[in-house]
């Protein structure tokens, strides 16, 4: 793996409620969000008059009144998101229906976006049966679920959406962007590549220093979504090594091949931890989770850490290095194949 350190040309973020120009036509913008990280980029692309948006904020207040001020001066003419979590996707609803303009987003996403809306509304019996059926406790559990539906983030979706897939080229202001889609942190996250521009709209699939999180839940248990993750690591080595990545958290860099080198290897190593852990003590995802991770910090840290090992598990299972039994307790746990 290069040792080359990432290279980060903007040494300043945006205050709130400005814009600077990362590209010719691409401007970058920040909102506020009351957890770590503390805020998310977002992005303006000139499109003939008016700017595309990507990705909208979280449905906070803050958020409402700096879009107030800002689209006074940036006309919006459609908005695309990357994908459907909240910090992404949360006030798509209100602007797009606030400027009748039209979503765009993949599919998969927007599955993801209507299953949300149905949580909220209460219906989680899916997410309760699957977290449970790997060993969380019952009070972990429902304190997670709790501070998932409370904390209010994300409004009503958007009523339709325009489907992006892999290989579609976005004309953007006399400028094409190629649709690139990334599995794992989410089912179908799309990063907007421009070749002539060398710019990178990466979302959360390539973060500077955050190593973004890849789980298996209730919507994708059947799937492998690490296994998509490291192919999606692997694409994003084959970018010309000049590219200008634009992330939703942290600062603009470039080094989009050292990043994704990284992130596949810190994978592979906790891949290597789990086979053996789980080969001394085999055990459900929540106990091998609390081994794995040892800085929970909550119900939520710990239901994302339980999704985290799974989607590991799962990854294993699928090669033949892992396999699971459910006991009479209804408890699948599992057991590696390391000795
Ligand atoms: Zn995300």
């Amino acid at each position: 793996m290069s040792e080359r350190p990432l290279h980060y040309p903007f040494a300043d973020a945006p205050a709130p409620g400005e814009t600077v120009e990362v590209a010719p036509g691409v401007r970058w913008l920040r909102m506020p969000m009351p957890f770590p990280p503390g805020h998310i980029n977002l992005w303006l692309l000139e499109d003939n008059g008016g700017w595309a948006i990507v990705d909208s904020g979280l449905a906070t207040d803050d958020t409402r009144a700096l879009w107030a001020r800002l689209l006074a001066d940036y006309r919006p003419s459609r908005l695309i998101c990357t994908h459907f979590h909240h910090d992404h996707a949360g006030l798509a609803g209100e602007l797009t229906r606030q400027h009748a303009i039209p979503f765009w987003m993949s599919a998969p996403e927007w599955a993801e976006l209507m299953r949300l809306d149905r949580q909220q509304s209460g219906d989680d019996a899916a997410a309760r049966a699957f977290f449970l059926r790997h060993g969380m406790p019952e009070a972990t559990l429902s304190a997670a679920i709790a501070a998932f539906s409370d904390e209010g983030f994300a409004g009503a979706p958007p009523d339709d959406y325009q489907a992006l897939t892999a290989g579609d080229t976005l004309h953007i202001g006399g400028a094409s962007w190629q649709v690139l889609v990334g599995e794992g942190h989410s089912p179908g996250h799309v990063l907007l590549y421009c070749l002539e521009k060398g710019v990178l709209i990466a979302g959360d699939q390539l973060l500077p220093k955050i190593t973004p999180s890849v789980g298996l839940n209730a919507g994708n248990a059947a799937g492998d979504p690490l296994a998509g993750w490291l192919a999606s690591m692997q694409a994003l080595q084959g970018l010309p090594a000049d590219t200008l990545v634009l992330p939703s958290h942290q600062l603009p860099f470039v080094g989009a091949g050292v990043r994704a080198a990284q992130i596949a290897a810190y994978h592979e190593a906790q891949l290597t931890r789990l086979l053996a852990l789980a080969a001394d003590t085999p055990g459900c995802a929540h106990a091998l989770a609390r081994v794995l991770f040892t800085r929970l910090t909550g119900a939520v840290s710990e239901l994302m850490a339980v999704s985290e090992t799974l989607a590991h598990l799962r990854y294993l299972e699928a090669r033949g290095q892992c396999r699971r039994e459910a006991g009479a307790d209804g408890v699948e746990r599992w057991q590696s194949r390391a000795h």
